[in-house]
């Protein structure tokens, strides 16, 4: 059984505890660390405090064979990294002279003198290996805590990834023995989280390989896969094993992979099929159009989009009769259908999408509730009219988000031949 390495990443700095700045640095080396196999347990983010940073230099050297420290390096009081991993260690710290001359060439480099302060980042834990800093002055720490191997880079981003690709990267690629972690997502919609989470539980148990988690973003819902191997194949092969028995439980729930778009999915299938849509928006105000035209190629299928807000204009340009608007109001069943009818009619599109509702904060009443919405999908076969509440707790941009992704779900539902998802 392949036993995978793992890591610990520690950013130290006051700047971050206190949210000054984001610790951008963890999601960057979580990535590279992926390209070479090795996951990571953990993210912590410790203050400028010497006995806390060591404490969770302990744990993280307990726990992983790969301890990765950012910031703390510096020249000034502030900086406490050295110390606090050298008290881990439980060593002494000496100067290494021949580092003082490098970090003075570094400032005379520049046409300046060293400040004494800066002596300092020439001070090592007895036993740990400095590691030579080409873009500034403070060089890293590489040390060794029982079996972890522990790496202290600078915090300024751009020192840090240099120092990691040329001196780190190379030592753990060979450690991790040439491991790869891949990941996919596969993007569903159309059903909730709790939905797709009971049909894949057995694959989301813990310490299973590929992991599977889900998580959830403006209706659509991303299954997670992250699968490790002994080798790119292996990794790619075992997530491919994982990724078939979800699209066999999930179905048409799934609509693409990774940044797969609805609308570019739906898009390649009008474009297979040599069909055409239209739209005719009030609540989404050429949200839907607005989508499909995000495609590069959206000329091939997309033939036009109007937008009534009005009354008089849906009359005028869908043919929508008067008196449906004052007999059901513009938010209504027969209107969705009129609007869908008379745009596919106007446009001789093979398919047409409606959509009106309330997009709120106001307007809402107790039957017509804010995020009630209406949409229309016209074919040859006739019109369905869908209902959906999309939720009141949404905000303006949301429910019209979430209605114009619904709309262009329903249309690639019908272009698969499938049911679809019930109207609430
Ligand atoms: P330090 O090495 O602690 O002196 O950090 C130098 C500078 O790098 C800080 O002032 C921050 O602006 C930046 N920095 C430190 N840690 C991080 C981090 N984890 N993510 C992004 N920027 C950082
Ligand atoms: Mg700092």
């Amino acid at each position: 059984m392949f036993t995978p390495m793992d890591a610990v990443l520690l950013s130290i700095g006051n700047e971050l505890t206190l949210g000054e700045t984001v610790d951008t640095n963890s999601a960057w080396l979580a990535q590279r660390l992926a390209e070479i196999g090795i996951g990571v347990l953990r993210h912590v983010t410790v203050a400028d405090e010497i006995d806390p940073i060591r404490r969770q230099i302990e744990m993280a050297a307990a726990d992983a064979e790969v301890v990765l420290i950012t910031g703390g390096l510096g020249p000034t009081a502030d900086d406490l990294t050295r110390n606090a991993l050298a008290a881990a260690m439980g060593v002494e710290l000496v100067l290494r002279p021949e580092w003082v001359e490098r970090i003075r060439v570094f400032f005379t480099g520049r046409g300046r003198d060293m400040p004494e302060a800066n002596a300092v980042q020439a001070v090592f834990p007895v036993g740990s290996d400095p590691i030579e800093n080409t873009c500034g002055t403070a060089p890293g720490i590489r040390a060794l805590i029982r079996r972890s191997i522990v790496f202290a880079l600078p915090g300024v981003p751009r020192e840090m990834r240099e120092m990691f690709e040329r001196s780190v990267r190379p030592e753990l690629a060979s450690a991790a023995g040439g491991a790869v972690l891949v990941a996919t997502v596969l993007n569903c919609f159309g059903a909730g989280e709790s939905d797709i989470g009971e049909k894949i539980a057995d694959l989301m148990a813990r310490g299973r390989n590929p992991t599977v988690g889900t998580t959830a973003k403006q209706g659509i819902i991303g299954v997670r896969i992250h699968s490790r191997g002994r080798s790119a194949d292996e990794a790619r092969e075992l997530l491919e094993r994982t990724e078939v028995e979800i699209r066999r439980r999930l179905r048409w729930m799934i609509y693409g992979r990774d940044s797969e778009t609805l609308a570019e999915v739906v898009g390649r299938l009008l474009a297979a099929g040599g069909k055409t849509v239209a739209t005719a928006e009030s609540c989404t105000g050429g949200l839907i159009a607005q989508k499909l035209t995000d495609v590069s190629g959206s000329s091939q299928y997309f033939l036009e989009g109007v937008v009534t807000y009005s009354n008089a204009a849906k009359t005028r340009m869908l043919g929508v009769p008067a008196n449906l608007l004052a007999e059901h109001g513009a938010v209504s069943e027969p209107v969705a259908r009129a609007m869908a009818e008379g745009c596919r009619k106007a446009s001789a599109a093979d398919y047409a999408i409606s959509a009106t509702g309330i997009a709120g904060p106001k307007g809402g009443s107790t039957d017509k509730p804010v995020g009630l919405v209406y949409l229309g999908l016209a074919d040859a076969a006739g019109c369905e009219v869908t209902r959906h509440l999309i939720g009141r707790f949404l905000d303006r941009t949301d429910i019209r988000e979430r209605a114009a992704s619904i709309a262009l779900n329903r249309l690639r539902l019908r272009l698969l031949g499938e049911p679809g998802e019930p109207s609430r």
